[in-house]
């Protein structure tokens, strides 16, 4: 029994979470969820996004499902990021047979250092205008690198890429790349390789199928990853997980989407599958697969899917196709 805490939060996120709740009911794994309050909504009533309570009710679980927050997205989880140090962003590129993904049989992830760099806040303004300091640490540096073989080994993918610009940021890069490289001496049957920010840019393009699983630090992870979302296209069909050495919080790319939201029409693969990576961070992983798959038939047919997907199905239509394949 896992205990989990769920944050529905505003807009769709509701509703892709009802749906994702449906469907996991039809999974041989069992949940003890907790419900929590964050987001637009909430902040409304009480005058706070985020209350105490709810990062009390994430930190006492194993894992956390968070749907969306509007406005105050940043705020949310910005703040639950470092709380509960979520130092990983993971961020799956798989595109789907019957969707409008550029490639076929893509299948990579982008592994983001999730709290430091660019992005650690410490910008100031000057008489000429306004700095920003990027920050890497050695141990920073050295638990991404970690955290990346070890997904790699535990998930069978054959190949690690450190992304990084260490030719321009001789320091800050210089030693996220020395430490990739060190981190390495400990999984000698990785396959491995560093390549340029610019490059790999251009190469999700033209050869995306060189990459298996990639390392980089937050600015590039972040502009990265929407690229990676880009190619497999869809907002509706994108999730995320943060994780942490005590937590893992899963939620969809997307945001809370209000000019679609209280009409029943979301899309509600990007929660399933932020439920799917929550699966194998569990190391459920023979569940995980079963309900990948089971999304990937609906997907497929393309009889029951959303209106984004092309179909005319309602997120709980579609969330009952998916059970039906479960229960089957
Ligand atoms: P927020 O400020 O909460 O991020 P937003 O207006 O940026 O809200 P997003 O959730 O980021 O909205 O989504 C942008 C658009 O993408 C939506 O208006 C919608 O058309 C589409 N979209 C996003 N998620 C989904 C989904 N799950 N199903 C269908 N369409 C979606
Ligand atoms: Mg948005």
């Amino acid at each position: 029994m896992y205990k989990i805490a769920v944050i529905p939060g505003d807009g769709i996120g509701k509703e892709v979470m009802e749906a994702t709740l449906h469907v996991l009911e039809a999974i041989d794994v069992e949940f003890d969820y907790t419900f929590a309050d964050a987001g637009d909504e909430y902040m409304e009533k009480t005058g706070v996004a985020l209350p105490q309570e709810t990062v009390d009710i994430v930190k006492s679980s194993q894992a956390c499902l968070f749907g969306a927050a509007g406005e105050s997205a940043a705020d949310v989880i910005v703040k639950m990021r470092q709380e509960l140090d979520l130092y990983v962003n993971l961020r799956p590129v798989k595109s789907y047979p019957g969707t409008k993904s550029l490639f076929d049989n893509l299948d990579f992830v982008i592994v983001r250092e999730n709290t430091e760099g660019l992005y650690i806040g410490l910008e100031e303004e000057t008489e000429e205008g306004a700095t920003a300091l990027r920050v890497t640490t050695r141990k920073a540096a050295e638990k991404i690198c970690k955290y990346a073989f070890e997904y790699a080994k535990k998930t069978g993918r054959k190949k690690v890429t450190a992304v990084h610009k260490a030719n321009v940021l001789k320091k800050t890069d210089g030693l996220f790349k020395e430490t990739f490289y060190k981190v390495a001496e400990d999984y000698p049957d990785m396959e491995l390789d560093d390549r340029y920010v610019d490059a790999t840019a251009m190469f999700f393009i033209t050869k995306p199928d060189m990459f298996d699983v990639i390392v980089t630090t937050n600015l590039f992870g972040d502009i990265l990853s929407d690229e990676g979302a880009g190619l497999v296209g869809g907002l509706g069909l994108i999730p995320s997980a943060n994780i942490g050495d005590k937590q893992g919080l899963f939620e969809p790319v997307h945001g809370s989407a209000p000019r679609i939201a209280g009409q029943g029409i979301a899309n509600p693969s990007a929660m399933i599958l932020s439920a799917v990576l929550m699966l194998d961070y569990l190391e459920e992983n023979e569940a995980a697969r079963k309900l990948e798959n089971a999304l990937v038939d609906v997907l497929a047919e393309g009889n029951v899917v959303t209106v984004d997907l092309g179909g005319s199905a309602s997120t709980m239509e579609m969330a009952a196709e998916i059970r039906s394949k479960l229960e089957k």
